[in-house]
């Protein structure tokens, strides 16, 4: 960032007939003063309250540009191309990535999709039961997802990955679980090498058996 020194000469008022004094600041000179943008060249004047009480000088005297956003446009170091290759080049040395968040547009994981394929038809990946609640009108969300379902027989099926840890990640667990049930649904819950192993088992009856422990 450029030092003070940058700072562009003020033209004071007109000069006045040798000898005569020069008017105050807040008077006289900060009305005509007047000095250039470092950004865009345009014509700075010091800034008058509604009162009529001018900006203090040494503040002008600081001022470098017209306003914030040509402030903000000429001294984003992200403009200069060389400093953007800087940046790229540091995150790819130290190995920087986005954070994978997971939630809505996360693919699907491989156990489910392994599960759901063994399940056969009648069985829905990503399933979304809407709750059937208005805006404020219950703490629960709009609607839930549920890895695998299946709606006619009011089956759920939630494989828990990674991303089933932590502790609102438990309360939204119990929230849903609490709505499946009062909806009438069943719900098992397997972790991924459970969901893994299950889907090596042949034929959507035999999967529900062993979910329920009955082999
Ligand atoms: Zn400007």
């Amino acid at each position: 960032m450029a030092q003070a020194s940058s700072a562009l000469t003020i033209i004071r008022s007109s000069a006045r007939a040798a000898g005569s004094r020069q008017g105050t600041w807040k008077w006289d000179r900060a009305f005509s003063a007047t000095k250039t943008c470092v950004g865009c060249g345009a014509e700075v004047r010091p800034w008058v309250s509604k009162a009529g009480v001018p900006m203090a000088e040494a503040q002008f005297a600081r001022q470098r540009f017209c306003c914030g956003s040509c402030a903000k446009k000429h001294e984003n170091p992200m403009r200069d191309i060389a400093a953007r290759q800087k940046m790229s080049e540091t995150l790819r040395r130290i190995g920087h990535m986005p954070k994978v968040r997971g939630g809505n547009g996360r693919p699907t994981p491989l156990p489910v999709m392994k599960l759901h394929a063994a399940l056969g038809d009648g069985w829905l990946i990503e399933y979304v039961m809407k709750t059937g609640v208005k805006r404020g009108q219950s703490r629960l969300p709009f609607c839930y997802k549920i890895d695998i379902a299946n709606p006619s027989l009011m089956i759920a099926i939630e494989v828990d990955g990674s991303t089933h840890h932590g502790e609102r990640a438990r309360q939204r667990d119990s929230g849903k679980e609490m709505f499946l049930a009062q909806s009438g649904w069943s719900l098992f819950r397997v972790k991924n090498a459970e969901a893994l192993k299950l889907s090596t088992i042949s034929g959507s009856q035999a999967i529900l058996r062993t979910l329920r422990g009955e082999c």
